[in-house]
């Protein structure tokens, strides 16, 4: 749920927006079925509160709807490209926030590619360059070892916040140097 608050905002704002629906409403039935205007006002801190709350509401319908079971358990059981199906089919839901979920709520073996991911495998070409993020999301998860793709994830999250910055990237001390085309281009 918390995935769905997260875009364009902070992490901060989107675990306050988070707590305030668990506050307001006792139940996740209760998120659901409420008027749309009182779930908005609950997320209103996370931003973009017209298009989070229908969000939130149309995936707490679609997992109440699964005979699997509304509490979707069973997407850390089912083959990967069918929880991933299923989660992208809810409005909203695109594949990376359907990794995030996977990664962080189920364990399961992918590595979603946010900003950061992406920058760093488009700048060291592991993808081509011009690949989406999804063709990126896709390759790593290929290439890294299942047990290590969680630890993967946040390690490039750290290297693009702290060393490969989207405007002026440290390529002078960065350890992916002599492996980085960009990086080499960089600093001739
Ligand atoms: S060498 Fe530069 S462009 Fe390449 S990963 Fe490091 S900081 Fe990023």
């Amino acid at each position: 749920m918390t995935t769905l608050l997260s875009h364009s905002t902070t992490d901060a704002n989107q675990f306050r927006a988070f707590d305030e629906l668990r506050r307001r409403f006792p139940t996740w039935g209760a998120v659901r079925e409420a008027p749309v205007e009182e779930v908005e006002d609950a997320v209103r801190v996370a931003g973009l509160a017209n298009q989070k709350a229908p969000r939130v509401q149309r995936a707490l319908e679609v997992a109440a709807a699964d005979p699997r079971g509304a509490d979707l358990e069973w997407l850390g059981e089912v083959p990967l490209e069918e929880a991933m199906e299923f989660l992208t089919a809810i409005p909203g839901v695109g594949p990376k926030t359907a990794a995030c979920v996977l990664c962080f709520s189920f364990d399961r073996p992918v590595i979603p590619a946010d900003t950061h991911v992406h920058r760093i495998a488009l700048r060291t070409h592991v993808v081509p360059p011009g690949s989406s993020a999804i063709r990126a999301q896709e390759r790593l998860t290929r290439f890294i070892e299942p047990e290590r793709h969680f630890q993967t994830h946040m390690l490039l999250i750290r290297h693009g916040r702290e060393v490969c910055d989207a405007r002026s990237p440290a390529c002078e001390g960065c350890p992916l140097l002599p492996l980085c085309p960009e990086g080499r281009a960089r600093t001739r």
